[in-house]
Order: structure tokens, then C-alpha cells, then sequence
């Protein structure tokens, strides 16, 4: 199991993960919903082989802010993504994450490689 864990300030950011396959992109809303449903399922994270970024559902992540520039927070019901990192760590301020919580895009969080590390969890 991983915890990802913030490069500068070494605080914790993420709930204890296992690796898995990214799974497929779903493009339909789940019954009921505006919002697609969040990429990968809670407790694990997965490598994008695109960009390398890790890709968390949103619960799993854990002190984290909202980055403060709102030029990086549009989106028409959530947050796009598409600016630049939003998410911040809540410790040191360091850019770690962005967020996509917007209704057409899957929910996830993605971490920026170079401002985590990863720590083996001991359980
Ligand atoms: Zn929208
Ligand atoms: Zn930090």
C-alpha cells in the first residue's frame, strides 16, 4: 500500500492506496446524476501512461486547499482542471494536485508527480 505524501513539506496527503490499471473512461452521467461518476474506484490510484500524473478518486486525498489564484478555479458546476493545478498543499502551499469535478469530466484528483513522494505505508 502507498501514501502519497507532500515533496517540500513531507505532510501527508492521501489515504492509503493500492495500484491499479487505469480503468476505462466512462461517458455516461450514473442514473439520476448530472455528474459522471469518479474514474477510479476509493482506496486505489493508477499512473496516467499519457502524462504520468497519479490519479485518485476525490475522497481519497486529504489536506489539501484550494489553490488561491481563481483563475485556475473555472468550470461550470465544479472545477475544469484546465488552468493549471488547483489544489494546494494545506500545510506548506506547495502546488500538489488538480482537481476535475466539473459535469463533463469524470471526477478525479490528479497529482503532480514531481510535488509528491511516496511513501510505503506500514499495514
Ligand atoms: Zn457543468
Ligand atoms: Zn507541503
Amino acid at each position: 500500500m502507498t501514501v502519497f505524501a507532500c515533496a517540500r513539506c513531507q505532510q501527508r496527503l492521501s489515504s492509503d492506496l493500492r495500484e491499479v490499471a487505469m480503468p476505462p473512461l466512462v461517458t455516461e452521467e450514473s442514473p439520476g446524476s448530472k455528474f459522471l461518476p469518479p474514474l477510479m474506484p476509493i482506496g486505489s490510484y493508477a499512473v496516467s501512461t499519457e502524462t504520468g500524473v497519479l490519479v485518485l478518486h476525490p475522497d481519497d486525498v486529504m489536506r489539501m486547499t484550494r489553490y488561491p489564484d481563481r483563475g485556475r478555479l473555472n468550470g461550470c458546476c465544479g472545477l475544469d482542471g484546465l488552468d493549471g493545478p488547483n489544489l494546494a498543499c494545506g500545510n506548506c502551499g506547495a502546488e500538489v494536485a488538480t482537481q476535475q469535478s466539473d459535469c463533463w469530466s469524470q471526477q478525479l484528483i490528479a497529482l503532480i508527480p514531481d510535488a509528491v513522494t511516496e511513501m510505503v505505508s506500514p499495514a
